[in-house]
């Protein structure tokens, strides 16, 4: 369970402070598939980058499975993204010289495994999101859709509680962006894995089992629905 509690966030840019984030508070319950969603500078980045451990807060805090990020060293949240967290970008960040199934190996190598075990995992990840028949591609030889998913495989490869996926589809049209969206719910189904998903468009949120709305920094929503 993560429990996000006052959490601010605020950047310096020159004389003026931006507070990114504003005072969130919420519960994700484990398993949860929710989707930030709001317009562009809502804070949807910054809240994701903290609860992945990616940054830390201006103040506030992030209490993950009991552990309080927000006084973790930088090496325990280090650790923390490692064994914990699969993240997912909207650019892919895919390594242009290696086919797909050695990007889908790297996150392994902190995991102390083998070469030998590292791929063998990294197929067993391509295959779970259909894209098998692509290991041995580079992310040039692969649509968008094709190279998101082997993101998506980098992310699981580690088997993460939690798949953090900043505008996954935001690279993509509509038709793929959709099927994306579908192949991390379908994830979160599988495998329990706990999804948040920020995206500033509200229909590919509306696929999410919850909605949390940001705006200047503030949650303004939070709804629940079957799906
Ligand atoms: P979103 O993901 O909803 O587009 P962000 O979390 O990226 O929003 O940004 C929230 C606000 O914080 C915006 O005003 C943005 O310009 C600002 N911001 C984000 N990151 C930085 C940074 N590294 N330095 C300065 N300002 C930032
Ligand atoms: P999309 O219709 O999703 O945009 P493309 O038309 O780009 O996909 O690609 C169709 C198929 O051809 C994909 O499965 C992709 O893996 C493969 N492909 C595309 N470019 C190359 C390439 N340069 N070398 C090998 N396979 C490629």
């Amino acid at each position: 369970m993560i429990q996000v509690e006052n959490l601010k966030k605020d950047y310096r840019l020159g004389e003026e402070t931006v507070h990114a984030l504003a005072g969130v508070s919420l519960e994700i319950e484990k398993g949860e598939f929710a989707a930030f969603v709001g317009p562009s500078g809502s804070g949807k980045s910054t809240l994701l980058h903290l609860i992945g451990g990616l940054d830390t807060p201006s103040s506030g805090s992030i209490v993950v499975d009991g552990k309080d990020l927000s006084r973790a060293s930088d090496g325990q949240l280090a650790a923390y993204r490692n064994h914990n967290i699969g993240f997912v970008f909207q650019a892919f960040h895919l390594h242009p010289t290696y086919s797909a199934v050695e990007n889908v190996a790297i996150p392994l190598i902190f995991a102390g495994l083998g070469k030998t075990e590292r791929l063998k995992k990294a197929r067993e990840a391509l295959e779970a999101v259909g894209m098998a028949h692509r290991a041995d591609h580079r992310p040039n030889q692969l649509s968008g859709g094709e190279r998101q998913r082997v993101s998506i495989a980098r992310a699981l490869v580690t088997d993460p509680g939690l798949i953090v996926a900043d505008e996954p589809t935001g690279n993509l049209d509509t038709a793929n962006g959709g099927r994306i969206m579908d192949l991390l719910g379908a994830l979160n189904k599988e495998k329990g894995i706990t999804l948040l998903v920020a995206t500033h468009d509200a229909e590919l949120a509306g696929r999410a089992r919850r909605v949390v709305n940001l705006r200047d920094g503030l949650i303004t929503g939070d709804t629940q629905h079957e799906n």
